[in-house]
């Protein structure tokens, strides 16, 4: 036997003593308010599903007649025979909606962040992060080969500091937009503004924003109201609020041509399901036949901030979907899972390495699919636990 097993049994055990390792919840039934989760119906708000597009009708119905006419298989990567006219209409009709050139799909928000960091650099050059980046972001940085230089979460002055003393060939400012464990945004117009004044091209991953926010559901660039000068290379991924699968990159001829040529992780995979495509064009016509869903998400927002006011809890400042309630240390997050739990309600514990230690927390977050009612009863429950808890030191 290689002792290998052994060392990853130790490395495993490890991991379960310090209350960090990571499980699995089986879920019987459609993404919803309500989830079957190992049996138990649970009240949940974990998803990123914030729009409850994921079980829409029209969307189900339109992934279902695709699926009729294209069979399920890409069968094919997208450069060999797997490109069919569903993925070539989604990325036009993003392209258009986003006012880029061109747009291009991917497999995976995670693939779309590998395949662009890996095709636009290499040991010429310096990619900055913000160190709250998605872990994607950050794999990508490192995955080019290029300088990879990050800067405390929103720190524009250590920003300018940086590129200030860069030399690199191609210079790349790589963001959130929203922040998935905090939900706070990016200040992308000052972000833009730096990109220019010393050559860099700003990138930014909307993926918690898009489909959100602005009054299209265009994501954080229509809030902030920048477009493609000042925001280059836009990425979205289409399994959070638009209730599908996959991923998108949108920008100019240039960026999209050299993607195709150069982003291994878009050629050398297989084109996602044409039913998936069509699935997700169907959400865009949501987006906008369904404006009441984005201002029912913004009431709720508003009525869970107000509610939680009044307990003695102190939520990260977020305006978005995102509302994270920071516990203190792992065992902490997991006591306040249990006894959530207990009461009907389901937030899955976030702790390190996924976000600082010392900083686990419920990343609580709320969708178009909630009613105010959920909403009262999901603080109704975190008062309860609050009081249920015995106090930690400081
Ligand atoms: C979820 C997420 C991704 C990854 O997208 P997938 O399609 O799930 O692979 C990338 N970036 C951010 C900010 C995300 O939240």
């Amino acid at each position: 036997m290689s002792s290998v097993w052994d060392d990853l049994a130790r490395q495993l055990a490890e991991r379960h003593s310090q209350h960090l390792l990571r499980h699995r919840y089986t879920v019987a039934g459609p993404q919803a308010a309500h989830l079957v989760v190992d049996g138990q119906r649970m009240l949940a708000f974990c998803s990123n599903d914030y729009l409850g597009l994921a079980n829409h009708p029209y969307v189900i119905e339109q992934f279902t007649l695709a699926a009729q006419r294209y069979g399920v298989g890409g069968g094919a990567s997208h450069l060999v025979c797997g490109h069919t006219q569903e993925h070539q209409l989604l990325e036009q009709e993003f392209a258009a909606r986003t006012g880029r050139e061109r747009a291009l799909l991917f497999s995976t928000g995670y693939m779309a962040n590998l395949g662009v960091l890996t095709a636009l650099l290499d040991r010429r050059d310096a990619v900055f992060e913000d160190k709250l980046n998605h872990a994607s972001l950050l794999d990508g940085g490192r995955l080019s080969g290029a300088r990879w230089e990050r800067f405390l979460h929103n720190d524009l002055t250590q920003l300018e500091k940086r590129l200030r003393r860069s030399q690199a060939r191609r210079k790349l400012i790589c963001v959130d937009g929203v922040f998935s464990m905090d939900g706070d945004v990016a200040p992308l117009e000052d972000l833009s503004r730096l990109a220019a004044q010393y050559d860099a091209v700003l990138m930014v991953d909307d993926a918690h924003g898009f489909g959100v926010l602005g009054q299209q559901g265009n994501g954080l660039c229509e809030l902030q109201g920048l477009g493609p000068a000042e925001v280059p290379i836009l990425m979205c991924t289409l399994g959070k609020a638009l209730g599908t699968f996959g991923a998108i990159v949108a920008g100019s001829h240039t960026l999209i041509e050299t993607l195709v040529q150069f982003a291994r992780s878009y050629i050398y995979t297989t084109s996602l399901p044409p039913a998936v495509a069509a699935a997700t064009r169907a959400s865009f016509t949501l987006l906008d036949e369904e404006a009441w869903r984005r201002a029912h998400l913004q009431k709720l927002i508003a009525l869970f901030r107000t509610e939680v006011a009044g307990l003695d809890l102190t939520l990260l400042e977020s305006t978005t979907a995102i509302q994270p309630l920071v516990v203190g240390d792992a065992e902490r997050a997991w006591q306040w899972q249990r006894a959530l739990r207990e009461r009907g309600i389901w937030i899955t514990a976030i702790r390190p390495p996924t976000v600082p230690p010392g900083t686990a927390r419920l990343r609580i977050t709320l969708s178009a699919a909630h009613t105010e009612d959920h909403v009262c009863q999901l603080v109704e429950a975190l008062g309860q636990v609050a009081d249920a808890l015995p106090r930690q030191e400081a």
